[in-house]
């Protein structure tokens, strides 16, 4: 039973592959565990959703899974001597021949890039450690300047920022990637490189269903369309390692405020990602900076706080765990964290769920109550609640077990898979019951209900009940 109201994301990879650790990281504090399709074959994979589900059934509590896809994440190819040392100032070109790469060339084999590049273009290459500028380019080939040198290697990634390349938000891995995940029944699936509305309604189609879909902000055009991403995506990543890349640093915070608010306003959970806690990969303890910026995600009313190589490939994955645990907890027994919240707080939507999730929260409080339960079928009425920010503690009540895992990720959701409803008594007596064995409510306390009639229909959250526990 977790007190905190943020959710942890541990990405696992080989220092998290054994059923012991993930337990360990599970018990420490991980909510969702992320499947990183960049690295790691299906076996691998497999093996690890396996090792999740007996932990699931073990704990008695739903577990999401989120499968990361590559995406078109753009690499350079191999060279004769395995890496070259690029000096600034030369000459370095970029080719669609298959043929090893040395100090002059390497290949390229993406197409699509020189036909959307020109004179002038800056490439970022290996995290933006090197940089080329085009002077000029033919359908196959670049000839660029190095602005800044080092060493390259074999298959490093480039980033182009600023430039809208046409292609498929889905590469042909992606595709057999998302039909595995789909197969095997993960909650989510998060899509890398989003560039447009357009990726994401592809996307979706592909996904038809099958689980919640999370676009990953890491493209300055993604940003141009903010609020149109948002509305098509069930969730939201601020992807900090490559959008750190292809925009200067200094506006990383910036992005990761207004990607947040957007979020928040839209009532989409919003996750923050990448080198929250870089330095335990080789420490057992983070550097004040580190917990301070995931103090701040949580201030900014983030829903989720991600882990990536600290828990895939540190030495310290369940310390990271641990230690993240332990900040949250702290920053949501601060005052001023509940006066930011409230202050933060989007108006309703003028819907009824959205007005019944307003006034659950305003009774509550009001009440003391001990918690707000909600029932949802598809998640939605537990999506609206969480908008609120609540100050009392939040039970979400499913019959669908899918449902339940999804919302592992939400920002305050405590799901319970529960038997259908199909009355008001049986609401009630359900509600009651659950309060109490799930640990939110004792004898002589008040909860906070909201449901939908008729039951089991989504989307019709129009009931506000205030009930007892009896004595
Ligand atoms: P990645 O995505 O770890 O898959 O690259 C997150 C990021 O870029 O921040
Ligand atoms: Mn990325």
């Amino acid at each position: 039973m977790r007190n905190r109201a943020a959710k942890i994301i541990a990405t696992l990879g080989p220092a998290s592959a054994t059923p012991q650790v993930i337990e360990a990281l599970y018990t420490a504090g991980a909510d969702v565990f992320r499947l990183n399709f960049s690295h790691g074959s299906h076996d691998d994979h497999r093996e690890r959703i396996e090792i999740i589900r007996t932990l699931e059934k073990k704990a008695g509590r739903p577990i999401g899974i989120l499968a990361d896809l590559q995406g078109p994440k753009l690499r350079v190819g191999k060279f004769t001597e395995g890496r070259v040392r690029l000096n600034a100032g030369q000459s370095f070109r970029l080719d669609l021949s298959e043929e090893l790469g040395d100090h002059q060339r390497a290949p390229l084999l993406h197409p699509e890039i020189f036909a959307a590049i020109g004179a002038g273009t800056e490439l970022l290459l290996d995290d933006g450690r090197i940089r080329l500028r085009v002077e000029h380019h033919g359908l196959d080939f670049a000839e660029t300047v190095v602005i800044t040198g080092g060493e390259l290697s074999n298959n490093k990634g480039l980033n182009i920022p600023n430039v809208v390349l046409p292609i498929s938000p889905l590469t042909e891995k992606d595709r057999r990637d998302l039909d595995f995940a789909l197969d095997m029944g993960v909650d989510w699936v998060a899509l890398s490189f989003v560039q447009r509305p357009d990726d994401v309604a592809e996307a979706r189609k592909l996904v038809g269903g099958r689980a919640m879909v999370l676009s990953k902000l890491e493209k300055p055009s993604a940003i141009d369309f903010l609020e149109e991403i948002v509305d098509l995506s069930d969730a939201v990543m601020v992807a900090r390692g490559d959008l750190g890349v292809e925009v200067p640093p200094e506006n990383v915070p910036i992005l990761q405020k207004r990607i947040v608010r957007a979020c928040r306003r839209a009532g989409k959970p919003v996750v923050v990602a990448t080198q929250m806690l870089e330095s335990m990969v080789h420490a057992a303890a983070p550097t004040r900076a580190e917990a301070s910026d995931v103090a701040t995600a949580i201030y900014d009313g983030a829903d989720a706080v991600m882990l990536s190589a600290e828990t895939a490939a540190g030495e310290y994955p369940i310390d990271a765990v641990t230690i993240m645990d332990r900040i949250i907890d702290r920053v949501e027994k601060d005052d001023l964290y509940h006066a930011t919240m409230d202050a933060a707080r989007g108006e309703p939507e003028s819907t009824t769920r959205d007005a019944i999730s307003a006034a659950a929260r305003q009774v509550a409080h009001t009440l003391s109550a001990a918690a707000i339960v909600t029932f949802t079928s598809s998640g939605s009425t537990t999506l609206r609640a969480a908008r609120e920010r609540p100050d009392v503690r939040m039970l979400s009540l499913t019959s669908d077990l899918k449902v339940a895992r999804q919302l592992s990720l939400v920002w305050g959701a405590h799901s319970s898979v529960t038997q259908e409803v199909n009355s008001f008594a049986q609401m009630v007596a359900c509600a009651v019951l659950k309060a109490q064995t799930e640990g939110f409510a004792k004898p002589g306390e008040r909860i906070v209900i909201t449901a939908g009639v008729p039951f089991g229909t989504p989307g019709t959250t129009n009931i506000l009940r205030v009930a007892w526990i009896e004595e």
